[in-house]
């Protein structure tokens, strides 16, 4: 017995570190959220399962070491306002009316309930929390795994002022020992104003859950952000849908929209955009600058780790789509966004030297 729950542990940190397959989407129901309407049926379901466990290809996970640009406060408190600098996965420092915003931290060598299994991070974090500067708010999209690290939160407790969260999942920071009164909980289109920055919740067709009984408990959602001039948008998991357009509507043009790009496959592209619909849907949004977000860290689909890239890239020349791609670390100034390097192509060639792991200790 003690075999057989030694065995199956790490398999099922794995299903619910991800926001894919391992969820039943066909069980997603009110019609207030924006579910995903089409679910794998059963039998597809325990195929996806058994790709997942036993038939990866070797490709989703890069052979070199990515190319990180480390970081340091120093570097972040002399940076310009209207600084935006990718640290992994979804995670990204914003420097916004003087102060410093930070998304779905995760900074843990893995995306998973436990430490010992699940997706291992293919890079180290450009900067610790330790050297982290102050944050203003940390802001939370929604509760799998990849986007709310239950050790990065704690560690970034006594240097945030407030938690900007969904509905439900503000609940949890509470009761994670997060003082109410520095959480803010938003629902669809209700938006809250911290030290000058406004940020404006907005519906995405995903789901949630932590564990096996929590399945849409609690909301999700993506982040509309209006700093001064500058209108920024974070689209933390969805797959496409017509909600796009009216967020763009209300709420665009937006200098840059960071979308997702990544763990996407079209057995559940209702919950997980492919390549083209992140294109589209920035059209959408009425965005000027693409950066696609939740690829390069976790290994979390059956893709190559480094097709969002190219995919994007190449639906977006089609379009006409400006697509910015910073190395993790590497600043992207909103006053002047620059198309960056394509730092993924030659990492597998080992072109970048491997640098050493020093993951930050949460
Ligand atoms: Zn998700
Ligand atoms: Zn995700």
């Amino acid at each position: 017995m003690k075999t057989r729950i030694r065995l199956l542990s790490p398999l099922l940190a794995s299903a619910l570190a991800a926001c894919n397959p391992s969820s039943d989407t066909a069980s997603v129901p009110a019609s207030t959220h924006a579910a995903p309407q089409e679910g794998a049926p059963p039998a597809s379901r325990l195929g996806l399962w058994w790709d997942f466990f036993f038939n990866k290809p070797a490709s989703t996970v890069p052979r070199g070491a990515i190319p990180v640009q480390p970081l340091r406060r120093a570097d972040l408190e002399a940076a310009p306002d209207n600084s935006v600098w990718r640290l992994g996965h979804s995670t990204v420092l914003l420097k916004l009316q003087g102060r410093f915003w930070l998304t779905d931290p995760v900074f843990s060598p893995r995306s998973s309930p436990v430490q010992w299994a699940g997706p291992k991070r293919f890079h180290a974090p450009p900067i610790t929390i330790d050297e982290l500067p102050p944050i203003e708010a940390v802001v939370i999209s929604h509760d799998h795994y990849d986007h709310l690290d239950h050790a990065s939160v704690m560690a970034l407790r006594s240097k945030t002022a407030h938690f900007i969260a969904p509905t439900g999942v503000g609940d949890l920071l509470v009761a994670w020992g997060i003082a109410a009164d520095r959480v803010h909980q938003l629902a669809w289109w209700q938006g809250t104003t911290v030290s000058g920055v406004e940020w404006t919740a907005v519906p995405t067709q995903h789901f949630s859950g932590r564990g096996l009984t929590d399945t849409n408990r609690r909301l999700w959602c993506a982040w509309a952000i209006r700093a001064g001039e500058r209108r920024l948008f974070f689209g933390a998991d969805s797959g496409y849908f017509d909600g796009f357009r009216t967020i763009g509507e209300r709420l665009g043009p937006f200098d840059l929209t960071m979308l997702e790009a990544g763990a996407y496959d079209p057995r559940w592209s209702a919950i997980h955009m492919l390549p083209e619909q992140t294109v589209q849907a920035h059209q959408d949004l009425r965005g000027r600058w693409l950066m696609p977000i939740h690829n390069g860290t976790f290994d979390l689909a059956f893709h190559p780790w480094q097709q969002p890239f190219e995919r994007v890239l190449k639906a977006a020349a089609a379009q006409g789509v400006q697509v910015t791609t910073p190395r993790m670390g590497e600043r992207v100034g909103l006053d002047a966004i620059q198309p960056g390097e394509a730092w993924w192509r030659g990492v597998d060639a080992g072109a970048h030297p491997a640098a050493p792991h020093r993951f930050s200790r949460v």
